[in-house]
């Protein structure tokens, strides 16, 4: 690879080790500087860049304002369960399957293109804000515009709730889709209003959000809705330049049994062809093959289309980002890099494992600590002082529980952060964790304990303490 960049024969280098008494050959490894010193030795100049170097370039290439052009609004469909993600997304599949077309076939393959008054509208196929989340924190952002699901025979529930601060805080815009209206209990009125209370003013009652009643069942109303998405599209001014090396981001990735890794991804910008070299998340690949969401074989894909790619060397991850890359070396460099890179994440995350009880003791055992710091949340005020009470009697002299903090309420990413900064274990009773909690608390190697029955969260502290003993007693 070095007889590569320099444009030598690798020959001449194995000859120029071997003047040096070195016996190398191609494809063996040698450090930055001798691969300095060889490179000046032929008479070329070297910089040295700092390894984060190798990813400049991606992701960043900035289009000129004549080169952009339109492209479909990418949609996710959120909403509270049992609302009729699944179904709508299912009924607008399917009313838009032109007779004939591929057999009908539909093909999920993560997400899929319908057509409205000749133009196009991609719908991501994973309803709900858990999809949307996931690419989020992966630093991706996929969606224009979330198309909120609310039951006209429901109100709004906690989920509507989430994805409407989902959608804010990601600055997408929403259109409420009003469902089941064919339902004899249905009031969408009612659903407009209750929406006002979380700050989503439809049109009817002063606002800019737009609405539309639908059915998914009796597929009432489903062309009004993908009109809204094109209205609110031309609104966005949604454009991307077509003529440039793709880049966008994986939807799905899963392993085929026969066709080995496959990923489904959504081109954000540029045209991604077959026989591209492209680096998704870890991994890289030539495009051996391209597949649309009828299952038919597709030579290229522009902005907005989402495609299965074939040829990858193995699986990425959903929410991972693409892009194409000049040739193989450099998909190979740039993915060596991020491989070892998370591999050097997951060595400091098990070693900065510190959650566990008996490592913790452990831990505070060769440290000659005897305070044993906890973060408790419970149900009700009165479990946790109740257990905060039992806690202080196992004190002694020698060893006691430091309630770091307590409260009410399911384990926050807040309370991991504190618990992180004092290396407190995490204690809930009858109370769980939240998403970001959980991810957070693994991020930072911090396991969190649930219990529902005090007597149990005594006894294990109760053994870890004594744990905590110094040994000779
Ligand atoms: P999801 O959990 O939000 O994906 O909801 P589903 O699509 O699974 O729908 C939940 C239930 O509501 C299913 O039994 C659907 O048949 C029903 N449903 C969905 N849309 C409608 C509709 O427009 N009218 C009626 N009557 N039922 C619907």
């Amino acid at each position: 690879e070095l007889a590569n960049r320099m444009a030598e024969r690798a020959v001449d280098i194995v000859k120029f080790f071997m003047k040096q008494g070195q016996m190398m050959k191609p494809g063996d490894v040698i450090d930055a500087d001798t691969a300095e010193l060889v490179a000046s030795e032929f008479g070329h100049t070297v910089k040295r860049v700092a390894e984060s170097d190798v990813e400049e370039g991606m992701f960043n290439i900035e289009d000129k304002s004549e080169d952009l052009k339109s492209r479909p609004p990418v949609v996710t469909i959120m909403g509270h369960v049992d609302h009729g993600k699944t179904s709508l997304l299912d009924a607008i599949r399917n009313a838009n399957v032109v007779a004939g077309e591929a057999g009908g076939i539909t093909q999920h393959i993560g997400a899929y293109q319908v057509e409205q008054d000749g133009q196009k509208i991609t719908f991501i196929d994973t309803p709900g804000h858990a999809a949307f989340t996931q690419m989020r924190a992966r630093g991706a952002q996929a969606t224009d515009i979330a198309i909120l699901v609310v039951a006209a025979d429901d109100s709004v529930m906690p989920q509507t709730i989430e994805s409407i601060n989902h959608a804010k805080a990601a600055g997408v815009p929403i259109i409420v889709a009003i469902n089941k209206i064919d339902k004899p209990a249905a009031n969408a009125q009612k659903v407009r209003t209750e929406l006002l209370q979380h700050e989503v003013f439809v049109e009817s009652m002063g606002g800019e959000v737009l609405d539309v009643e639908v059915s998914a069942t009796q597929k009432l109303n489903l062309d009004k809705l993908l009109e809204a998405i094109l209205l609110q599209s031309e609104i966005l001014d949604l454009k991307a330049n077509p003529d440039r090396t793709a880049e966008g981001v994986v939807i799905e990735a899963k392993l085929d049994k026969g066709r080995g890794p496959v990923a489904t991804v959504l081109v954000q910008t540029g045209t991604l062809k077959t026989g591209d070299i492209l680096v998704a998340g870890n991994e890289w690949g030539r495009v051996r093959a391209l597949v649309d969401d009828h299952g038919g074989q597709v030579k290229e894909a522009g902005p907005s289309m989402p495609v299965e790619v074939l040829g990858l060397q193995g699986t990425p991850q959903a929410g991972d980002r693409f892009a194409v890359v000049e040739n193989e070396a450099r998909a190979r460099e740039i993915s060596e890099y991020r491989q070892r890179l998370a591999r050097e994440k997951s060595v400091a995350r098990q070693a900065g494992q510190r959650g566990s009880l008996e490592q913790m003791m452990s831990q505070l055992q060769t440290s000659g600590l005897k305070e044993f710091p906890l973060l408790i949340k419970g149900d009700v005020q009165g479990s946790i002082e109740a257990i905060v009470s039992a806690l202080d009697k196992l004190g002694t002299d020698e060893v006691r529980a430091r309630i770091v903090h307590s409260g009410a309420g399911a384990i926050t990413e807040s309370d991991v952060s504190l618990a992180e900064t004092s290396g407190a274990a995490i204690i809930g009773f009858n109370v769980r964790a939240n998403k970001q909690a959980r991810d957070a608390s693994e991020q930072a190697g911090i396991e969190i304990r649930y219990y529902n029955i005090i007597y149990d969260l005594v006894d294990d502290i109760k053994a870890a303490m004594s744990g905590l003993l110094s040994p000779e007693r």
